[in-house]
C-alpha cells in the first residue's frame, strides 16, 4: 500500500472525526519544496555519546554543521512518556540527567539552550488530533541533550520537547507526528530521538549482534525505503525479531513520528548504521535534501 492508499484507508482515523482529504492535501499536496527543514530519527544509545567523541557524535557534529540552521528544535524522545500528550512551555529547560551509574562528567553536562514558548504554541495549534498540554516541570532529557551537544554545541538554537503518552496507540502517534508538518516549513527541526533495536534485558557486552537485531534493523531499513510505513506502525504484526527488537516501544515510536513527516518524493538516507552490546540498533534517519 503507498502512503496515498494508506491515508485513504483511514486506517489512522478510527479515533477522530476529521475531513480526510482535506488533511491529506495539506499533508501531501504540498511541501515539496526544498526549504522544508529535514527531520531526523536519531539512535541515542549509551547517553556517554554525549560527551565521549566518537563515530556516532562526530556524525551528529557533521548535521548540525551542514544543514541550514534551525528556528527552533523539536525533540520527541523516548525518555519522556506522559498520561496524555504534553510539550514543553518553559522558556529555560533543564537539562535532566535521567540516568544513572555514569562517570561524573556525564551528570556534570549542561545543555542550556532555551525554550521556546513560541513555537511549543505552534505546536498546539497544528495538532488537532489530540490536546497538547503545556508543561513547565520537565526540560531536555538525555534523549534530547545527548544528540543535540554534539550536533549543536553552541546550545544557542531554542528546545523544546514533545511527550510520547503512553496510552496513545502506534497509529494515534503516527497520526501525532503527520499534524507536526507545518512546524518544518516554520524552520523548525524535528528530530525522534530512541532507537530501531532495543533491548535493554538482552545487552550482549561481549559477543556481537544478535541474528534477530540484525534481522529487524534490516527488515525495518527495507520497509521505510518502500514506503511501507503501514507495516512499521504495525510492527506488532512483524514477527519474531520485532517482538525481540521492541520489547517495549518507547524507543520505537519517535522513528514513527520521524516516518509520518516524510512527504511525497522526499529522499532520505541512513546513518549511523550499527548495532551496539547485540540489541542496541544505532541507525537513523535524515529526511529531507
Ligand atoms: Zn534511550
Amino acid at each position: 500500500m503507498n502512503r496515498k492508499k494508506f491515508l485513504q484507508s483511514g486506517l489512522l482515523f478510527p479515533f477522530i472525526n476529521m475531513d480526510l482529504h482535506a488533511f491529506e492535501s495539506e499533508i501531501i499536496g504540498s511541501n515539496e519544496s526544498s526549504d522544508l527543514m529535514p527531520v531526523l530519527f536519531v539512535g541515542h544509545g549509551n547517553p556517554m555519546n554525549a560527551i565521549m567523541p566518537n563515530a556516532y557524535s562526530a556524525k551528529w557534529k557533521e548535521i548540525g554543521e551542514k544543514i541550514a540552521t534551525p528556528k527552533a528544535i523539536l525533540c520527541v524522545s523516548a525518555h519522556w512518556q506522559t498520561r496524555g500528550t504534553q510539550v514543553t512551555f518553559m522558556e529555560h529547560p533543564k537539562t535532566i540527567h535521567d540516568f544513572g551509574g555514569f562517570p561524573k562528567a556525564l551528570f556534570d553536562a549542561q545543555y542550556p539552550a532555551p525554550g521556546s514558548p513560541l513555537f511549543a504554541q505552534k505546536t498546539i495549534d497544528a495538532v488537532k488530533a489530540v490536546h497538547i498540554t503545556k508543561d513547565l516541570e520537565w526540560g531536555l532529557d538525555h534523549g534530547c541533550w545527548s544528540v543535540l551537544k554534539p550536533m549543536f554545541p553552541k546550545a544557542t538554537i531554542p528546545v523544546f520537547q514533545l511527550s510520547l503518552d503512553y496510552l496513545a496507540t502506534p497509529e494515534q502517534h503516527f497520526q501525532i507526528g503527520m499534524q507536526l508538518q507545518s512546524l518544518r516549513s516554520k524552520g523548525v527541526l524535528i528530530v525522534g530521538s530512541g532507537n530501531l533495536v532495543h533491548n535493554l534485558g538482552m545487552l550482549n557486552w561481549e559477543g556481537g549482534p544478535f541474528d534477530w537485531a540484525i534481522e529487524f534493523d534490516a527488515l525495518a531499513k527495507t520497509k521505510i525505503l518502500e514506503g511501507d510505513f503501514v507495516s512499521l506502525v504495525g510492527y506488532r504484526n512483524l514477527g519474531k525479531s520485532a517482538k525481540l527488537a521492541i520489547p517495549t516501544n518507547e524507543h520505537y515510536l519517535p522513528l514513527l513520528y520521524a516516518l509520518a513527516l516524510k512527504t511525497k518524493n522526499e529522499p532520505l538516507h541512513f546513518f549511523n548504521e550499527s548495532i551496539d552490546m547485540g540489541s542496541i540498533s544505532m541507525t537513523s534517519l535524515f529526511i529531507g535534501a
